[in-house]
């Protein structure tokens, strides 16, 4: 039976992209030996990291001024990252999630934090927009999707301060205007590549500015001066990267991509508000595309788990909800094409006639 990926992350890439990536494993590059079994400073290795680097700011259209760095240790090494080479005194936060209070919670211990405003009392189910950012904070963190809640801010916001963004889950999606970031980083498994590595966009000059000592492994500039080689990158996810950038190029790249991913969001959220047995958990205005919400409405909340069975007989996996939203979560990204969403919708409009008829 088919099977349609609805994993939150790590999720679905491109079939070709696993294609090429275990071809590589096998012989890189015609070379005879593996890409498992070769030094990441080997010549044919090089070319790799450049052309990533090259693909990043050709398809975000990333302005003068800004590095592409290659890490490890997940996007959640970032939540401490970034304070330890941005935060001098104070620092501003927007509450929209777990991932956000997550970033929030690593700076606390670098200087003083401010959250602007936070949606935790309504469960995260929307993003604050009344706050004002202190025009005195080092920088202001944002996570543009947040994956477990299925909210999303799907505008370049205007921050009075450096903005500093988390999207890991979007990345991609949709054409940003890098030039309103300071900074943009996530972890690659949800977009981009297997889980391993981390990618950051950074304004060169928002650097230096701290007064403490940062390790080496900590230090964006080392990073950036040795070319994401200042110790061996992960090389496996770095090659995948390439040849997801690669499918993204010649599908068009992020404009492309946002076309399909409103149509694929439109389809289910159509469904989800059309449906009697499903409502969606984010607010409206604020749905994302990547990560789509939804549970039994009250009166038929005895239904999920079945509703779970029936789904999984009919190929669709991963759609079980976060256990801080239950219920039910499509993840929609890139790599997903429209066909898989279209099976989910079936299947619940077949799960609607077998339950109202
Ligand atoms: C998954 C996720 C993270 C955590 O990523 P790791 O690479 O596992 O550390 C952080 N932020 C967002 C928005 C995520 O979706």
């Amino acid at each position: 039976m088919k099977k349609h990926n609805f994993n939150a992350g790590p999720s679905i890439l491109p079939r070709e992209v696993i294609e090429k990536t275990a071809q590589a494993v096998l012989d890189f590059n015609g070379s005879g030996l593996s890409l498992l079994e070769i030094s990441h400073r080997a010549k044919d290795f090089q070319p790799v990291v450049d052309e990533s680097v090259a693909l990043f700011k050709e398809l975000l259209a990333i302005p003068e001024g800004y590095s592409v760095v290659f890490l490890g240790g997940g996007a959640s090494m970032q939540f401490c990252m970034v304070p330890f080479n941005l935060l001098q005194t104070k620092a501003a936060y927007l509450n929209t999630g777990t991932w956000a209070s997550k970033a929030m919670k690593e700076a606390k211990g670098f200087g003083e934090v401010v959250e602007v405003a936070s949606s935790k009392a309504a469960n995260f189910n929307y993003i604050p927009k009344d706050y004002v950012v202190p025009a005195d904070a080092d920088y202001f963190h944002i996570t543009t999707n947040n994956t477990i809640f299925g909210t999303e801010i799907l505008t370049d916001i205007d921050s009075p301060v450096n903005l500093v963004a988390d999207m890991s889950s979007d990345i991609f999606s949709r054409p940003v205007d890098v030039s309103k970031y300071a900074m943009i980083y996530g972890g690659a498994q949800k977009n981009l590549a297997p889980a391993g590595v981390t990618f950051v966009i950074i304004k060169d000059e928002i650097l230096g500015k701290v007064t403490r000592h940062i390790p080496s492994m900590l230090d964006y500039k080392i990073h950036i001066d040795n070319g994401s080689m200042y110790n061996t990158p992960p090389v496996l996810p770095i090659y995948s990267a390439l040849e997801t950038l690669r499918w993204l190029k010649s599908n068009g790249g992020v404009a492309e991509m946002e076309k399909r991913n409103i149509a694929k969001a439109d389809l289910l959220y159509n469904e989800i508000d059309r449906n009697q047995l499903f409502v969606g958990t984010a607010a409206k205005e604020d749905r994302s595309r990547m990560n789509i919400c939804f549970v039994m409405k009250p009166e038929y909340a005895e239904l999920e788990d079945e509703f779970q069975k029936f789904a999984s007989a009919r190929g669709m996996v991963g759609i079980k909800g976060h256990r801080s939203v239950g219920g039910f979560r499509a993840s929609t990204y890139n790599a997903l094409p429209i066909e898989s969403v279209q099976a989910l919708v079936d299947c619940m409009q077949e799960f609607e006639k077998l339950k109202l008829s």
